[in-house]
């Protein structure tokens, strides 16, 4: 048993792996990603008590993260391996992010915000996941310095693949996005990057905040 880990805490985190099994997750290195990473960490203090709950809940600035379940079924079909180098657009608390520097060699994230930002790499510190880095940025450029990736993640929908994003994925690449009109259903998207163009599979009707352009001005 993991010694830094209150047991009340252990009770609430095994019950929220098997709720996510019976959600159809089934890739263990994910479940144990999700299990590594306590969520209570990655929400305001005021909601705790839904920390462990499959529910999105509000972060700072207006913002959303996913609920759990989602961020296994994002974290599975992206089928990231330790020899991964991945991006996410759209840092918000920095919880996806922190799943992913589970499964992957190495993270970076981006956000328009910096408040964001500056909390999210906060709480990486806390957990001394040192393979995670996080941006101030417009995603829709992506992250061209750190280019090019192995996985791309959008936590935010987009009405189609940003061009910059396709163009700093590798052949062979995996984009998962939810794709759409914003604040409207979308569809969770898989994409595979091929000589001929991306390859598309929808996955689940999904709702997300928009992706929108530009690094905020303030906050
Ligand atoms: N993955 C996050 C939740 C993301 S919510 C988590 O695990 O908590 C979507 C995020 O996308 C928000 O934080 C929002 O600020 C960010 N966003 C929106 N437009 C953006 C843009 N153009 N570039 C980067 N981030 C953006």
């Amino acid at each position: 048993m993991n010694q830094l880990v209150p047991e009340e805490d252990q009770a609430e985190r095994m019950a929220f792996i098997l709720a996510l099994r019976q959600r159809g997750i089934r890739d263990v290195a994910v479940l144990r990603a999700l299990e590594l990473v306590p969520r209570p960490l990655f929400v305001d203090p005021a909601l705790r008590v839904h920390a462990y709950d499959d529910v999105a809940l509000p972060i700072a600035c207006g913002q959303t993260m996913s609920q759990p379940s989602l961020v296994a079924a994002m974290t599975e079909a992206l089928a990231v391996t330790a020899a991964h180098h991945v991006l996410e657009v759209g840092t918000g608390s920095g919880y996806q992010a922190a799943v992913l520097s589970h499964v992957a060699g190495s993270v970076v994230t981006v956000d328009r915000y910096r408040t964001l930002v500056s909390e999210a790499q906060a709480r990486f510190e806390v957990l001394g996941l040192r393979n995670i880095t996080a941006y101030v940025g417009d995603g829709f450029q992506g992250l061209p310095a750190r280019a090019p990736f192995d996985r791309i993640l959008l936590t935010a929908s987009v009405e189609s693949v940003p061009k910059a994003l396709v163009d700093q994925l590798k052949f062979g690449g995996i984009l998962v996005a939810p794709v759409g009109p914003p604040d409207q259903v979308q569809s969770l998207s898989r994409f595979v990057k091929e000589q001929s163009g991306l390859a598309r599979t929808d996955l689940s009707p999904v709702r997300f905040v928009p992706l929108i352009p530009g690094a905020a001005a303030t906050l």
